[in-house]
């Protein structure tokens, strides 16, 4: 019987590490392993998971939820003896919570996921930087088993830091910027809630 497991936290809270650190326990236990991520995220590259701090392991990306399940597919996973299904920055695959037909999808896709021999661990943001919660993750940690939140060290004060900074020119970003945008720490830093600043 699968297990949905969501890794979530701000940026720099170790989610790919996690993400990473299950998938290499899975290779150890010489089972199968399928990693997936969003096609937009490229700022290492295209087909591997890398944490901040450089841990990698090989990975495919994909524009699409449905990309994801087709290419499992393909590969006659749903046949295969029982492994790890990864997926990390599920954030991007449905960014907006107004979108109900990409939400109302993902949803789907993951009662079926989660009715598989396999393990399901997926990985991402579980606030935006407005400090809103982020497309479809709260839909996928509701219908989880396990939810492990994370939290990184504040840039300013070294507290856990539970929110995404962004900033432009070194500074909060406006209001009204989009929601999606790609970046790594030039772009955002971890705060904890004292310290982070939105429309303020
Ligand atoms: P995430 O996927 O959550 O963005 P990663 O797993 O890629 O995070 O990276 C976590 C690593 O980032 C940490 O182990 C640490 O080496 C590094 N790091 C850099 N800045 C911070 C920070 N402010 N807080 C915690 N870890 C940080
Ligand atoms: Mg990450």
């Amino acid at each position: 019987m699968s297990r949905l497991e969501v890794v979530c936290g701000p940026m720099f809270s170790g989610k790919s590490e996690e993400l990473i650190r299950h998938v290499r326990r899975t290779l150890i236990a010489r089972r199968p392993v399928w990693v997936f991520k969003p096609a937009l995220d490229e700022r290492y590259s295209t087909e591997a998971v890398v944490s901040h701090d450089g841990r990698r392991v090989e990975a495919i990306s994909a524009a699409t939820l449905r990309d994801v399940i087709e290419h499992l597919t393909e590969v006659h996973a749903w046949e295969a003896s029982p492994g790890i299904i990864a997926i990390d920055e599920l954030q991007f695959f449905a960014p907006d919570e107004l979108d109900r037909e990409l939400i109302d999808e993902a949803e789907g896709i993951f009662s079926r996921l989660i009715r598989c021999q396999h393990r399901v661990v997926v990985s991402g943001l579980d606030l935006d930087f407005r400090g809103k919660p982020f497309g479809v993750m709260p839909a996928i940690m509701a219908m989880a088993e396990k939810v492990s939140k994370l939290t990184a060290v504040c840039q300013m004060c070294g507290e856990p830091a539970t929110r995404s900074q962004r900033l432009i020119d070194g500074k909060p970003a406006p209001v009204g910027t989009p929601v999606v945008l790609v970046g790594g720490d030039e772009a955002y830093e971890a705060r904890c809630i004292e310290h982070w600043r939105y429309g303020d």
